[in-house]
């Protein structure tokens, strides 16, 4: 099984490399198209049938370069929807998706709940929420279609506490001006209609809410994209965008190693790199990305079955995450959490993994470190309960009561890409930036795509699409 990934995902990178090729002699300024804009004659693949090895940068012949209409950095979920999205629109045009792992979701898209979230939480009328509720529908629709499997388990959103109870009536009030399907407010005896083992005083069900694998759906839009005739690049890591020689694909894309596509246009889509993407084409350091890690627990395979579904408590406003929940998963397991820690590296998992740059990058940040003085209580309280997890149970006990220290163990982790400014708030909103100079109009950048990243995907990428469309006129 693992030969046979290996094999493919070799077989990738090789087919990437020699289907990318394109001759100047082909390409669009030849042939009198205007510099910016795209148009259906002149995909080079469709005009020219070079085929051989190497390319730019990669010892190809001197007179053909890998040169694509748009090419998408990062093959997280937010990439890969935008680029199955991009061929489906419009399927003349010759797309690249490079990402720096040798498989796609690495990252946040395969380090998740899993959760198919309903859209409750959100400011109504927001951008958020609006994508949320479409991205569910939308997500439903394309996992039936592609034979994805999911399921609806629902959720329960659950008071403990009379003060937790008008902040509850609240949430219900946002999910039905949010248009989220099916909400129900239930009393303390409905509860064990839904969840048997939960204890509380009254909840919000959302029967909508499901779970998928999110990593799986990445993987299974990268194929649909490529049976699109698109092109995914792995082990391609961005070091620098650069303005290139060649009129029609003026965008250099430098890796690593010194190879290098070329391009009309360039989107990325970099999750926990972004601003470091963001400022290869001269965009703003700002807003900084600041790793957060969440811990999960697991629960042992003996006790699964005191949850059926999502359970999550009622969120602290004081607090800027959703609090640990309960999150049963495709493979039948349970995963109790996340929790909320600054990582020591941007894509580290564990205590272990620390990297000198991502580190400092974050504490010397202002933003940073006013938020580490606003939370200084909520920040260690994380960190003691993430060293003593037996802390974490007592949290966990207050909604669930038959989970004793012998029931739970350390399971694993993910990475949030929080964008911060510099006062040290939490940005929620989508940020797109160009950078400046010469690539400035050739190049988008989508530096913060706020979570719930993996539902709003599919809706994500429409919107992505459409500023594409108006900005480099496609
Ligand atoms: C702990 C946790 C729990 C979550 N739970 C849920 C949930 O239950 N439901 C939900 O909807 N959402 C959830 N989210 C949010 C969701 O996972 C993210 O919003 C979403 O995955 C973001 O996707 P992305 O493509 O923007 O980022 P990523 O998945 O991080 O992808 C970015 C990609 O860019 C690549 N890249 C970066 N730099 C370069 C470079 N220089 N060159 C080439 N490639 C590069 C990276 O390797 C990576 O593959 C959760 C997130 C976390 C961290």
């Amino acid at each position: 099984m693992e030969f046979l990934l290996k094999k493919t995902i070799f077989e990738k990178v090789i087919v990437g490399v020699g289907r990318g090729l394109c001759s100047y002699s082909t390409s669009s300024s030849r042939v009198g198209l205007p510099v910016h804009g795209l148009n259906r004659t002149n995909n080079p693949e469709k005009q020219s049938s070079s085929t051989g090895g190497g390319g730019g940068g990669s010892g190809g012949r001197s007179s053909e370069k890998k040169c694509y209409d748009i090419t998408i950095v990062g093959g997280g979920i937010v990439g890969t929807a935008t680029a199955l999205e991009l061929s489906k629109k419009y399927p003349w045009l010759k797309l690249a998706v490079v990402e720096k792992e040798d498989a796609l979701a690495k990252h946040q898209s395969g380090h998740n709940s899993g959760v198919v979230h309903c859209g409750i939480y959100y400011k109504p009328g927001s951008l958020k929420a609006q994508l949320c509720v479409q991205g569910l529908h939308l997500s439903y629709k394309y996992f039936e279609e592609n034979q994805i499997p999911y399921k609806k388990v629902g959720k329960l959103i659950v008071a403990v506490s009379e003060d937790e109870i008008p902040r509850l009536k609240d949430l219900y009030e946002r999910g039905l001006q949010n248009n989220v399907p099916n909400l129900k407010l239930v009393d303390a005896p409905q509860i064990k209609d839904y969840e048997p083992y939960c204890k509380g005083l009254m909840a919000v069900w959302s029967p909508e809410t499901g779970i998928v694998d999110w990593g799986r759906v990445t993987q299974s839009y990268g194929d649909n994209f490529e049976k699109a005739g698109g092109r995914i690049f792995l082990n391609f890591a961005v070091k620098k965008l650069s303005h290139g020689t060649n009129p029609d694909y003026p965008v250099v894309v430098i890796n690593e190693e010194g190879k290098s596509l070329e391009s009309k246009y360039v989107l990325t889509c970099g999750g926990l790199q972004s601003d470091r993407l963001a400022e290869m084409s001269g965009g703003s350091p700002d807003p900084r990305i600041i790793p957060f890690r969440g811990e999960y627990l697991l629960l042992n395979p003996d006790k699964c079955h005191l949850i059926r579904g999502n359970i999550y408590p009622v969120p602290d406003p004081r607090f800027p995450f959703l609090g640990v929940h309960f999150t049963p998963r495709m493979d039948g397991s349970v995963w109790l959490g996340p929790n909320a820690i600054l990582a020591l590296k941007r894509e580290g998992y564990s205590w272990k993994d620390f990297s000198m740059k991502d580190f400092t990058d974050s504490i010397r940040y202002k933003g940073f470190q006013k938020l580490a003085v606003k939370y200084a209580v909520f920040g260690t309280s994380e960190m003691i309960r993430s060293a003593f997890i037996n802390l974490q149970l007592k949290e966990l006990c207050k909604y669930i009561p038959n989970i004793g220290p012998t029931d739970i163990t350390r399971g694993p982790a993910g990475v949030r890409a929080q964008a911060m400014d510099q006062d040290g708030n939490l940005v929620e909103d989508f940020i797109f930036d160009s950078g400046s100079g010469p690539l400035a109009s050739r190049v988008l950048h989508c530096r913060n795509a706020p979570s719930p990243g993996a539902t709003s995907s599919l809706a994500i990428a429409h919107m992505i699409v459409d500023k594409m469309q108006k900005q480099f006129s496609l």
